[in-house]
Formats: structure tokens, sequence, C-alpha cells
């Protein structure tokens, strides 16, 4: 009998989407964590293949001086030299740091200390401007912060569940189970696409609306409401604002059924319908994702989605409120410490009262900058006009995730100092480093992540660093250190740093009113933190001792806005800014495949994971390939606003589609098909409020190739 001691498993967090499933982890296998309440022991197909991904082939496994391998020393020289001397030159605004959803809370905080907090930059923005600054803008406009009200136990409480531009199948599957689970149940399941999905399959409606005419769907349903009498005035009496202002410009935008079925492209018993149904139901959740935020309307859309939860009193109820679905597994945690270029620290804002004073006290240091920085697709403009000298890349791939990738391709080859720290030797964007910092990876690094309902997580180390790799709060910290702000950035690990951004949104809570209180977890032992449990903020010390979470917000109608009252938004309808024209005819709509994550640097490293789709592809309408000659399996060329840089996918002929639109996968790379960027296909216009990328629609001509 074999009697070694088994390898002891890690509760840890799968590193992909903002699901958020507990996993318990070892080097040669995985699975679902029943103990943690985002899961209960799922995993989808991307988490179950965790450990297929664990090989360091391909990995940077050493820091890299413009092409040379050099020491840890060396490299945090030539970093801490590149930014002295461009603040030196040019002023702290000519550094900028570019994060990540996918870093863990505690890098995220001390990337974003650096930053801000000491070479005085406010040009810190992320990755997630490209999944949810739309839903994180609608938020503060409607309660005053940044936040989801309500739980993933919402999914299975609600009557009727309202999904709109969101494939949760593919995106969200373990989410999507839990619904599937309350549909078998006997719940309606409304679905808001373009197109047919598997998570259409599910739909007991399927509104397969003109893209782009959500606000008009959402304006229609308020309009609706109020003149059947289905609003809860008391509700709104009670606590919001802005009713009548927000109710006149749906009315205005929408003043019929008809009109509203007409503008969408939808029959006119199917709106009523789903009008009715929700009218009817007051146990709803509208979960919303990308389809919803990637939009020069997304801010709008979102609030429109909110707005109908207001005036039914559906928010922060167990059953109902809007959701927005997080794309990334730590998009939230990089909201919480500030990551966005347009936030400062602790939910707090430039124009937040007295929070310079008190983030500036907090750290000693009084370099905070005086207004907010360039969000994502106007920090890579000023990389490209030379404003930018020294540019930071943590943890993402922007060469191909941003949009106008050939744009920001030559942003990233005039910056004078580009400085990456990836896992991966070579991405899109390693290519265009001048320093390569090696980063740890899933199942080396180790901290925090919350989810999409706001629960805070461990992720836990289960594996040696190999080579010369490290965490990415240390390489931070060194760099602080060399710096000359050793002080601040004397952390002798995750703990410290968790401790530190707890302690603050603590203070910020107290002292500025912000919901986003941990002050519960800022006195964990070392100890208590390594076991800390799935818990949901706002996490407080009730006076009895130990912590408690709160799984929903505003249940008691009072609100995070200044006088505690919830604001409904008025919307008007902004159509996509990529319109169709005679020389691009077809809508290009842009999303995830089922097991791909971002730009495959880690899923493409488990063989399995491509079985299901193998190289980049193009599904057009049977009409739609008919009448430009396409074939079954043959090949496509979509060439978008920048023609020189097609788009090159296997053609699938699907009814899935509508006429005149086409779908195409983001994930892959120049790395891994040439011709298959999706960005190519994308122009860089945004949401005006949010900065948001209009991701989901572009605009293209198709041939066969
Ligand atoms: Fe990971 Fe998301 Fe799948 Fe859960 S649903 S296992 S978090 S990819």
């Amino acid at each position: 009998m074999d009697t070694r001691p088994e390898p002891a498993l890690v509760a840890t967090t799968c590193p992909y989407c903002g699901v958020g499933c507990g996993v318990m982890a070892e080097p040669s296998g995985v699975h679902g964590n029943q103990a943690h309440p985002a899961n209960f022991g799922r995993l989808c197909v991307k988490g179950s293949a965790l450990h297929e991904t664990l090989k360091t082939d391909g990995r940077l496994l050493e820091p890299r001086v413009r092409g040379d391998a050099v020491s840890w020393d060396t490299a945090l020289s030539a970093v801490s030299d590149a930014i002295a001397d461009a603040v030196a030159r040019f002023g702290p605004g000519s550094v900028a740091f570019y994060l990540s959803g996918q870093l863990l809370t505690e890098d995220y905080f001390v990337a974003n200390k650096l930053a801000k907090g000491f070479i005085g930059t406010p040009h810190v923005d992320t990755n997630s401007r490209l999944c949810m600054s739309s839903a994180v803008a609608a938020h503060k406009r409607a309660f005053g912060e940044d936040c989801v009200p309500g739980c993933y136990e919402d999914f299975e409480l609600a009557d009727l569940l309202v999904l709109a531009g969101s494939n949760a199948a593919w995106a969200h599957p373990v989410l999507y189970q839990r619904m599937e689970a309350s549909h078998r149940a006997g719940r309606r399941v409304v679905v808001i696409d373009p197109r047919k999905t598997a998570t259409s399959e599910l739909a007991d409606l399927h509104l397969q609306l003109k893209p782009g005419t959500d606000t008009i769907l959402f304006n229609g349903l308020l309009a609706w409401l109020n003149e059947q009498g289905a609003v809860d005035q008391d509700y709104l009496d009670a606590h919001c604002d802005g009713y009548q202002e927000a109710l006149e410009s749906a009315q205005r935008a929408a003043p019929s059924v008809s009109e509203v079925a007409r503008q969408c492209d939808l029959e006119v018993a199917d709106v009523e319908t789903f009008y009715q149904w929700y009218a009817d139901t007051p146990r709803t959740v509208t979960a919303f994702s990308q389809g919803i935020n990637q939009s020069v309307a997304g801010t709008d859309k979102c609030n429109a989605i909110i707005n109908c939860h207001l005036a039914t009193g559906r928010v922060g109820k167990p059953g109902a409120g809007p959701f927005s679905l997080t794309g990334q597994p730590n998009a939230m945690g990089g909201r919480e410490v500030g990551g966005l270029a347009n936030t400062l620290a602790a939910h707090m804002e430039y124009d937040t009262p007295g929070a310079r004073e008190l983030i500036s006290g907090f750290w000693g240091n009084d370099a905070l900058p005086e207004s907010p920085g360039l969000k994502a697709v106007d920090l890579f403009e000023a990389v490209h006009r030379g404003d930018i000298r020294v540019l930071w890349i943590m943890g993402t791939n922007p060469a191909v995730s941003l949009p106008d990738s050939p744009r920001v391709r030559q942003a990233l080859a005039r910056c004078p100092t580009v400085i990456v720290s990836d896992c991966m030797a070579e991405t899109d964007t390693t290519a265009f480093a001048d320093i390569l910092l090696p980063a740890a990876g899933w199942g080396e690094k180790d901290g925090t992540v919350t989810n999409s309902e706001r629960r805070v997580s461990r992720q836990k180390s289960f594996l040696p660093l190999p080579g010369d790799v490290r965490p990415d709060w240390w390489m931070i910290s060194a760099v602080a250190r060399e710096l000359g702000y050793g002080d601040a950035f004397s952390y002798q690990g995750p703990a410290d740093v968790f401790r530190e951004h707890a302690a603050l949104c603590g203070l910020a809570s107290v002292r500025t009113g912000t919901i986003l209180d941990l002050s519960g977890l800022q006195n964990l032992s070392d100890d208590e933190y390594q076991g800390l449990e799935p818990i949901q903020w706002p996490v407080r010390s009730p006076s009895g001792g130990g912590i408690s979470g709160t799984p929903r917000l505003f249940s008691d109608g009072v609100f995070a806005t200044p006088n505690g009252r919830a604001r409904l938004v008025s919307v008007e309808t902004a159509l996509p800014a990529q319109q169709p024209s005679g020389a691009r005819p077809l809508v290009v709509n842009a999303g995830r495949i089922r097991d791909q994550w971002h730009t495959m640097t880690r899923t493409a490293k488990a063989s399995r994971l491509l079985s299901h789709r193998s190289e980049p592809f193009i599904e057009v309408n049977p009409e739609d390939a008919r009448r430009i000659g396409l074939s079954e399996g043959g090949l496509g060329r979509l060439s978008g606003h920048d023609g020189a840089s097609p788009y090159v996918g296997r053609i699938r002929i699907t009814g899935n589609q509508r006429q005149g639109e086409v779908f195409v996968p983001i994930h892959w790379s120049g790395q891994f098909a040439s011709q298959g960027l999706a960005s190519n296909l994308i122009a860089a216009v945004t949401d005006p409020v949010s900065g948001q990328p209009e991701s989901k629609h572009g605009t293209a001509e198709l041939k066969p190739l």
C-alpha cells in the first residue's frame, strides 16, 4: 500500500471569468471547491483544464532589457531610471500605467499607489476599461457608487431572468448553470441579443433585436410601465430622484410599443410579451454584460436598464435587481483600489470631498495628481503623440485587445520606453517591450480577487516560482524603493498589502461615506489572511466580534449618493457610431467563445480547449453567404475601417446571425494567427461618459479568399 501522504490540495480561485469559481488545486489536477459560494463545486471546461496550462514552455523566466537577459537589480535600475528621467524632463504625466483585471488586488493596489500616490501621474488605466467601465459609470450615476447591488443567489430566487447582451453560457458558464437550474424549476428567461447563442437556447422569449437598439427597448419598457400603472410610485417617492425627467425622455424616444418594435426590428407581440412579463414579475433580475457595455452608448444602455429596476423598486431585494456580469476575474478588485483613470483610491474619486487629503495623509506623501488621467483609448493616443514617454503594461496584451490594433502597435513602437510585466515571453505586446519583467502566473501568485457579486476570495499559490519570476506586487515595490519611496513600500508579503488596502477602505468609509468598507479585514493576522473565507463587501466587524459580509446593497432604499436617494437618468438613443455603408456593408460583432480566454496566452496551452474552435472564424447568415459567394468551410476576408489589416477566418454559415451581420471571436492574436485579429475591424470610438470602446459593433466588407 502506498503510504505516502496525499498531495495537499490548495483552495484557490479560477483566474478566468468574473464568476470567480473556487478551485481545489494541485499541480496534477483541479476540481471545483464544493464550499465556495460562487460555484459550489462546479467548474466549466476552461476551469477544469487549468492544470493543463501550468507548463513553463513559453514562459518569461528572467528579466530582459532590450533583448538581453539581466539580473533583477539591473532590470529594476533600468525601470526606475526611465521613470525618474521622464519625470525630471517631462513631468509625472509623461509616465503611464496600463493594468489588467488579471492582476490580484494586492498587485493593483501597489501599482496604483506608486503611480498616483508617489510618481504623481494620473495616467493609470486598465483593460477593465474595455470590459465593464460603462457599467461602472452607470452604477455611479444611479447609485452614487460603483457596485453590483445583488448576489448570485438572486439568479435562483428570481421568477424572471432577463439576460441583455450576454452569452453567459459561454462567457460565464458556471453562473449560467445556476440560471439553467432556475429555468428547470419553472422560472422564465428572456434573452436580448442580436445573435442566437447557446444562451438564447434557454430563452422562453428571445428578442433578436437590431444591434445597438437596447436603449430604445428599455426606454420603451419604462414608458410602458408608467402607462400601465406598473411603476412603484411609493418607492420612487421615498427613494429616487429623476423619475419624471427620465420618463419624459423615454416617452420621446419610444412613444409606443409599435415604434419600439419598428426601431428594434422586433415583432410587436414579442415586445409586448416582454413588457407584460416584466410588469407582472416583482422578482426580476436583469443581467447585462459586454453586449450592453461595449458601445458608444454603453453607459446610457446600463442606466436604461437600471431605470426600469428603480421605477419598479426592484433593487437590492432577494431575486430582484440589475446585475452587471463582470468579464474578468478581478476587474472588481481593480475598481476597488482605484485602478481606473477617473478614480483615486478606495472608491474615492477626484471630486470626493476630503479624498486627496485623506489619501495623502494615509500614504504620507502629497504627490497625488490634481485631475483624472487618460482612459485606455486616449491613453494610447497620447503614447502615439509622444506625450507618454514611459508606459508600464502589466498582465495584458493591448496590441491584440484594444480597438484599432495597427494604431496601438504604432504607438507602442514610438514610445521611448515600454515596460511589460507578463508571464509569457512572446506575445504581440511583449514584442514592443524595451524592458520585460517576468511575472508570477496562476498557481504561483498569492493574493485576493473580487468576483461579480462583490465576493473577495483568496487566490493562493501552490507552485514554486520558476526561474527569476516574481509577483507583481514585489517588482512594483522594488521599483518604488529604487525611486526612493522605500518606507512606503516595505511589504513583506501580500497580506501586508491587503491590510493596508482594507484599512484605507475602512478609513475612506468613515470619513467620506463610501460603501466599500473593508474595516472588518484590516487587522487580519497572516494566518487569518491565509485562511480567509470568501466574503462579500462591505465587510465590517460587528460589535459582538467576528466579521460579516453583505449579500445585498440598498435593501433599505438608502443609496450611496449625497442625499441617499437613487437617481434615474434621462437616456437618449445613440445608435452605433460605426454604421454600415456601401464600402463596408456588414456589421461586425466580436466576442468570446466557450473554451478560450482573452488572447489565449494561457488557454492555448491546453490542447483540448482548441477542439471546440481551433481557428479564427466568421459566422455569416446564409443569405449573405449566398449573395457574397461564400461556402461553408471556405476562407473569408473581412476588411474593416483599416483596409490594410484584414481579418481572415473560416466561414461558418449559420442562421444564428441576422442578415447583414457577422460574428468573429476576439481571441486569436498575431502570435497564433497572423490575420485573425478581430480588433483590426473595430474603430477606436468610445462612450463619451465611460470611455469604453464600441468593441461590439464594427463594420466591414466580406469577400471569399
Ligand atoms: Fe473559471 Fe469562469 Fe469557468 Fe468558473 S465559470 S471555472 S471562473 S472560467
